[in-house]
């Protein structure tokens, strides 16, 4: 069943998204060469907590982090390390969960590190634009195949791999709750609904479709060994079109 949030709730997911969009303008300060991945998390869990709101992400499923931090090759699901240490060229998606009295904002962005190749600069800009593209199409009473069949159409449209096992979510309550928002089309007949809120989140490959994950047992990575890139926005369908809740000033 897909939930539709009161006004109240609204309210709660709008002040979690803006706590996560906090988060994301501070890594897009700190995020330099010869940063590990661990000091982004403290900053994250700093800023989260200063804002009176608990980091979804820790201790979810037991993972260890307050942010997902993937580098290059890394999908989603990396694990924050004082072992990695951001290189100039690299790229890193950030991912983060905020809950604010109960109501849960999600948002990723994937930053570059230093000067990157071109192939990588347009893996980024295509990725931000699937995401835009999907979040375009949120109105009520579209079918939710319709965010699919954007994000692929503009993925395709560079020769860009689709990330097939994960895709974007239901949000509110709970992290996760449907639908399930497959970044392609598989016939889904879906009707948005003025209320429902629902996290976009293309993850598109420089390379092939195919992904596993790491001995880790969180960490998903590119079969190939291509960059990948991943944003994300929480989005509530409201009467007059897409709202995005996490949105990054
Ligand atoms: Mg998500």
């Amino acid at each position: 069943m897909i939930s539709r949030k009161s006004r109240e709730e609204l309210k709660l997911m709008r002040h979690a998204g803006s706590i996560v969009a906090l988060v994301h303008q501070e890594m897009k300060k700190v995020i330099c060469e010869g940063i590990s991945t661990l000091e982004l998390d403290e900053v994250a869990h700093k800023i989260i907590k200063e804002n009176k709101a608990v980091p979804t992400f820790l201790g979810y499923h037991g993972f260890p982090g307050s942010i997902c931090a993937s580098i290059n090759e890394q999908v989603v699901h990396g694990i924050p390390s004082k072992d990695v240490i951001l290189r100039s060229g690299d790229i890193v998606s950030i991912d983060v969960g905020a809950t604010f009295r109960g109501l849960v904002g999600d948002g990723a962005w994937t930053y570059p590190v230093g000067e990157i190749t071109e192939d990588k600069k347009m893996l980024l800009e295509t990725t931000q634009k699937a995401l835009m593209a999907g979040v375009s199409r949120m109105m009520n009473g579209n079918l939710l195949e319709e965010v699919s069949a954007a994000i692929e159409d503009v993925a395709l449209a560079k020769g860009l791999g689709i990330v097939r096992q994960y895709g974007g979510h239901g949000v509110g309550r709970n992290m996760h709750e449907d639908p399930f928002v497959f970044n392609y089309r598989t016939g889904n007949k879906t009707i948005l609904k003025t209320g429902m809120t629902i996290a976009i989140e293309p993850m598109l490959n420089l390379g092939k479709d195919d992904v596993y994950v790491l001995d880790d047992d969180w960490t998903v990575v590119t079969a190939d060994e291509k960059p990948s890139a991943h944003f994300e926005h929480t989005v509530y369908v409201g009467e007059n079109g897409p709202e995005i809740l996490t949105k990054l000033s």
